[in-house]
């Protein structure tokens, strides 16, 4: 029977108003194992509601007590972390190894982070011979989180908890293609102590749902992460009220090889960053940059470990690679596949969907590719794919290397192998992306700064950041 996933407003698990439901698939079997609510205006309104009666008590709750829910919250989490990860799994079509190790532990880690933060560490204070002043930060009111499926639990958690710890009252909107984990969390709100209306997750379709969050005119600020065309519908739509928006959105990032780089951690590096969760990391290189002294060398290397991935059944111990999170998103990538064919790539590993026998036969396994020959100019090499496909690009010098590094419409992240250090610091500072990695990749210190520029996105997450979004300043000044 599949599981019937329900909204979470005002501290209880409702229904959709209109009783609409639809299916969502595992993608490792291609069958429907969950029904989601498919949510509209009139559960928004209810939501908010209940938000805006739950805001007044929150934002007067000391922020160590807040702070003290997201932490039990956390705990409850850990407790089941087991059935969250094979959640997420089942979900999402992501390897046990992943959910545990990386989605389930960041989200544990994401909440008690944000749940021992010091708010007034943010504040200021300016000392003139007139004048004394200082900031205050200050809770928004009812704010709306939207994240994607690639990291579902993850991103969510690192929305929801500086959302919360800032003092504010939260509509969450999980990706409709994996709700499951965020419904699991909700479940756990009232446990950990959260009052009713202080979290309201809604399940439902970006189109209806996401949309009426965007018009909704008692929801102050959106922090979205997912695709640019996305984000761009919300930035206007959001303009129309002047929402505060953060927009964490899409990469076509480089991985630049140079010869001086250790060779083996390089390819260790180029493998992981362009094929981990299937490709589906807004992090994912798509594009490896290799100095042409070594290209012939590395590339052998680089299709070499790749072959060597282990693809099969997510929820098998030991598979390195699962499947991708969907049918349309399958088809979308092998499209490109047959795109970069086009555009006259020569293919050296993969290129094709992937069949694992048994009950996963008709599940969406794509294989990790690699091709090359294809100008960074050509659209395989400037359009995010969002999938396991790395494009190999040899340069002459660090100059050329730079230059088709920038030369794409996206700057979220990039990393540099080099063996040099004055190297590495020149080449971070020139490439445009919110995150270079030197001689490793998705390295993440929850506290740094995390976003992109360009089209990758608008703001800045991470600690400070994140519950800088989520609050008004204020300054006060008095005269001496
Ligand atoms: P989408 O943009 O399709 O969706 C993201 C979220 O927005 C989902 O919850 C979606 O709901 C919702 N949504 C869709 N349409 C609207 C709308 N009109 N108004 C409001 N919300 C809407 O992205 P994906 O889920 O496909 O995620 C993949 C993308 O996310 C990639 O481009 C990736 O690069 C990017 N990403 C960026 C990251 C970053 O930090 N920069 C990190 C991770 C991913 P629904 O699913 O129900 O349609």
């Amino acid at each position: 029977m599949p599981v019937t996933i329900q909204n979470f407003i005002d501290g209880a698990l409702t229904a959709p108003q209109s009783g609409a439901y639809f299916d969502t698939d595992e993608p490792a079997t291609g069958k429907p194992y969950a029904r989601v609510p498919d949510s509209d205006a009139a559960d928004l309104d209810l939501a908010v509601a209940a938000a805006q009666r739950a805001f007044p008590a929150w934002k007067a709750t000391p922020a160590k007590e807040r702070g003290a829910l997201l932490i039990k919250l956390a705990e409850l989490i850990e407790q089941k972390k087991e059935a969250f990860a094979q959640a997420e799994s089942v979900d999402n079509g992501k390897p046990l190894y992943l959910s545990r190790d990386v989605d389930i532990f960041r989200a544990i880690a994401n909440l008690r982070n944000f749940g021992s933060a010091d708010l007034d560490a943010l504040n200021q204070t300016f000392e003139k011979d007139t004048s004394s002043s200082y900031t205050l930060r200050q809770p928004i009111g009812v704010v709306s989180i939207i994240s994607p499926w690639n990291l579902p639990l993850l991103l969510f958690t690192w929305k929801l908890a500086p959302a919360l710890m800032a003092g504010n009252c939260v509509i969450a909107k999980p990706s409709e293609i994996t709700p499951m984990t965020a419904y699991m969390l909700s479940e756990l709100l009232n446990e950990a102590g959260f009052p009713p209306g202080v979290v309201n997750v809604l399940h439902g379709k970006g189109a209806s749902i996401g949309n009426a969050i965007t018009a909704h005119p008692h929801i102050k600020a959106i922090s979205f992460t997912g695709g640019t065309p996305t984000g761009l519908a919300i930035y206007q739509g959001a303009a129309k009220q002047l929402k505060k928006v953060s927009l964490e959105l899409g990469g076509k990032n480089p991985t630049l090889v140079f010869a001086d780089a250790d060779f083996d951690k390089a390819v260790a590096g180029v493998v992981a960053s362009a094929f981990t969760n299937q490709g589906q990391v807004c992090l994912c290189s798509e594009r490896i940059l290799i100095e042409a002294s070594i290209y012939e060398k590395f590339k052998t290397a680089m299709v070499e470990k790749a072959r060597q991935i282990t693809i099969g059944d997510p929820l098998v111990e030991g598979t390195q690679h699962g499947a991708t999170v969907s049918k349309a998103h399958m088809e979308k990538i092998l499209s490109y596949f047959d795109l970069a064919v086009e555009e006259g790539g020569t293919l050296l590993l993969g290129g094709k969907r992937r069949i694992v026998e048994g009950r996963c036969k008709d599940g969406y396994f794509v294989e990790p590719t690699i091709f090359e020959n294809l100008a960074p100019t050509c659209r395989i090499n400037q359009e995010e794919v969002f999938g396991p496909l790395a494009v190999l690009i040899p340069f002459a010098d660090e100059a050329e290397a730079i230059a088709i590094a920038n030369g794409t419409p996206f700057g979220l992240s990039a990393s540099v192998f080099t063996g040099s250090a004055e190297r590495g610091t020149r080449v971070a500072a020139a490439i445009d992306s919110g995150i270079v990695w030197i001689n490793c990749w998705n390295v993440r210190d929850l506290d740094t700064p995390f976003g992109g520029m360009k089209h990758s996105g608008i703001g800045r997450e991470g600690k400070q950041r994140a519950l800088e979004f989520f609050t008004e300043e204020k300054t006060v000044t008095k005269l001496k």
